[in-house]
């Protein structure tokens, strides 16, 4: 037996070395676990040059943009860089036929022509604190998942209530290593944020869909905001008063650029990982949950495109949502490609089997014994009811005219006397402000074919025998021709497809709405499914992972003691992380290799190909042409567009300041690789790798291309 357990260990170890680029450590933690591994590696600077809350350090030029993207400061005026794609939706609301900025561009000229928008904040991270003795002491003996949850939430908003008590900061508390331990995170909200430059799309998103979540690139995806303070430098609602931002840090930005297998550093907001997953959760994702999704958000695209590709005023307002299906439609395809080749189940089965056996065999692990197995059998009850959730969210969701319907149900659940007071005021004013945003981006013939599309695919896709008749009405349609009637039918008698009509209805706050929206058949069909999905889909599957959920922390919890030889990090949360890699190329397959960089030539060699995701405007092929790099060309003689790095990123990684050995700007995060995208499950150091804007073809296309140099003065170059 114990020689058993010896050849397991010994063979285990290799598939389970850990590499120093695997991970998403905390940067008050540095010191302790990572500072060694990082100079190793060639890092110059010290821990706490990137984290001190006693003095400044570049926590201080790193911000969270708006939701989910990360940015970073580059003068000491405030002004932010981020990537094109994390600006988008600003850009686009600028954005008319008249003043098309997705496809010119926008520079302001000078700060009065800086564009405000409301609703964007930028968030600085003042402190974080390990506050899990604070929320533990009082979960001993909580048994119940509900139960904890709302102690935890109860504890949380004290401590953080506490934290910012005198103060103007925002605090949270959030649970790291599935709720293992906590911290306290306080904030620095600022919420004038101005737009400041965009390059045209044909630059800032080259390659569009043929190149997303994929090397070699040439994206020029980079745009930048000011951020606005009062006169005390304090956040402060948008004001013209208001000034620019002075930051207690900005990064340099160097032009000596980099050579291959050089120290390079991620600092940003990644938002999630699921890197303790067990293999019968990436079994599930590999063999169904992926292809399914996949299949059903291609068949979305083809109608968004069967649209947007005639007509320039329905591409602009579907440009943000087109993007947003098109990403994850890629992404799960390249995650699904490169968890089988890496043969991510087997790999896990194998840490597993280890875990196992020392649980079996130490009587101190004793707790743990058949944990895994309870895992796996809750995976098993999954297995029906995860698919059926996953086509209401991908397939019935998706279709717009149901989801303002759903919206609209918020007044029918008013009393009558509601009406009249601040609650009804309240729902009215909210509903007026998302119907408008709403419409305003809206196309009907387009969701009326997403309604036909989505229907037949739920169709085939759900298990009847499982959950019957939540698409009762369509379920006997036979035909697509019959399903398009349906359709026909639902849309001419509704008004809520209707943008006047419900702005109407919403400008009048009166009882008499509720029997219009109640008659409406699209309001009615979505009543119906959304009761049938919250009844016979989100039970079960609530219930079966309020089991998970505690078996999922104790799992985190003994892994780390059961197989202590591996450093562990918490999975990926929205909170500030520092990941650390190098400059390197990959090799996509047999007898290929990838190099590390990318130049403009490759953007001229993609635009010879004639496909219509590399044009480019006449202006930038004669540029580039001409060869004018100026003092932003490599050692080589070339422009370096684009890098690839061992770094360990994910979503909300993208606008986060990729940093050289001394802690300077080299460039803007904004990609993986196809394959590398499984990194939010498994880490494959061969597969692997981020995707970096150099920052020199950056200020060349400000400086260059859209002679924007006063923005460039204010930025410190090291040359
Ligand atoms: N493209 C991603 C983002 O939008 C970055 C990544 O997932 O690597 O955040």
């Amino acid at each position: 037996m114990m020689r058993r357990i010896l050849i397991i260990s010994s063979f285990i170890l290799l598939t389970f070395k850990t590499y120093a680029d695997e991970g998403m450590w905390l940067p008050m933690l540095l010191k302790e676990l990572n500072e060694k591994d990082m100079k190793t590696m060639g890092m110059k600077i010290s821990a706490s040059d990137i984290y001190d809350i006693n003095k400044s350090s570049m926590k201080d030029a790193v911000v969270l943009f708006g939701r989910g993207c990360t940015g970073e400061l580059i003068s000491n005026e405030g002004l932010l860089l981020t990537n094109h794609h994390c600006g988008f939706g600003q850009i686009q609301d600028h954005s008319s036929l008249e003043n098309d900025y997705l496809k010119n561009g926008f520079w302001a000229s000078d700060r009065s022509k800086e564009l405000p928008n409301p609703g964007l904040s930028v968030t600085f991270i003042v402190r974080m604190e390990n506050v899990t003795s604070k929320v533990v002491k009082d979960l001993k003996g909580v048994t119940d998942e509900a139960m904890r949850e709302s102690l935890v939430a109860q504890l949380s908003t004290e401590i953080a209530k506490e934290a910012t008590a005198g103060t103007s900061y925002e605090a949270i508390v959030k649970p790291f290593y599935n709720g293992n331990e906590y911290y306290l995170i306080v904030m620095e909200v600022f919420k004038d944020i101005r737009l400041v430059g965009a390059p045209p799309s044909s630059i800032g998103n080259f390659g569009k869909d043929m190149d997303n979540w994929s090397w070699p690139r040439h994206t020029g995806d980079f745009s930048m905001f000011r951020i606005y303070a009062n006169k005390e430098n304090k956040p402060a609602e948008y004001s013209p008063e208001n000034v620019p931002y002075k930051p207690k840090h900005h990064f340099p930005i160097s032009l000596k650029g980099l050579k291959e297998n050089d120290f390079t550093m991620v600092y940003g907001f990644p938002a999630r990982t699921n890197e303790y997953l067990t293999s019968y959760a990436v079994d599930q994702l590999v063999s169904k949950i992926n292809p399914m999704k996949v299949d059903l958000r291609g068949k979305r695209l083809d109608v968004f495109n069967k649209y947007m590709l005639v007509d320039r005023e329905v591409f602009i307002k579907y440009a943000d949502k087109y993007s947003g299906v098109s990403n994850y439609h890629k992404k799960w395809a390249g995650e699904t490609r490169g968890l089988k080749k890496a043969d991510a189940v087997a790999k896990k089965k194998t840490i597993e089997m280890l875990f196992d056996n020392r649980v079996t065999n130490e009587p101190k692990f004793i707790a743990y014994f058949g944990l895994l197995d309870k895992i796996g059998k809750l995976y098993g009850s999954l297995e029906k009811v995860q698919p059926e959730y996953d086509l209401f969210t991908e397939a019935l969701l998706t279709v717009e005219i149901f989801r303002q319907a759903n919206s609209l149900k918020a007044i029918v659940d008013l009393k009558a006397e509601d009406f009249s007071g601040q609650k009804g005021k309240d729902v009215f004013t909210n509903l007026k402000s998302s119907s408008a945003d709403f419409y305003k981006n809206y196309h009907a013939p387009l969701d009326q074919d997403i309604l036909v599309e989505m229907i037949a695919n739920y169709l085939k896709y759900s298990k009847e025998d499982v959950y019957p008749s939540i698409f009762r009405g369509f379920s006997s349609i036979a035909s697509e021709q019959e399903l398009k009637e349906e359709a026909l039918k639902l849309f001419q008698n509704s008004l809520i497809d209707n943008g006047e009509e419900v702005m109407k209805w919403l400008e009048n706050p009166d009882t008499s709405i509720v029997s219009k929206i109640k008659n409406d058949v699209a309001y009615q069909a979505a009543t119906f499914y959304f009761n049938q999905f919250k009844s016979k889909v989100q039970k079960e599957f609530t219930s079966i992972n309020a089991q998970l959920i505690p078996l999922n922390r104790q799992y985190v919890e003994a892994i780390r003691l059961v197989l202590p030889e591996k450093k562990y990090y918490p999975d990926a949360n929205q909170s500030l992380r520092v990941t650390f890699g190098k400059t390197e190329g990959y090799k996509p397959g047999d007898a290929s290799k990838y190099n590390w960089f990318t130049t403009t030539d490759g953007i001229l060699e993609k635009n010879n190909t004639g496909h219509i995701d590399y044009s480019i405007e006449p202006r930038m092929f004669e540029l580039l042409k001409n060869k004018d790099y100026g003092r932003y060309a490599d050692k080589d003689g070339s422009l370096h567009t684009c890098f690839a790095a061992s770094n360990h990123t994910t979503g909300g990684n993208s606008g986060s300041p990729v940093l050289n050995a001394k802690g300077h700007l080299i460039g803007t995060n904004f990609d993986r690789n196809w394959e590398g995208t499984m990194s939010d499950v498994y880490y494959d150091i061969n597969q692997v790798r981020n995707i970096v804007l150099d920052v020199r073809y950056t200020l060349w296309v400000i400086d260059k291309y859209a002679k924007a140099g006063h923005l460039i003065q204010e930025m410190t170059i090291i040359e």
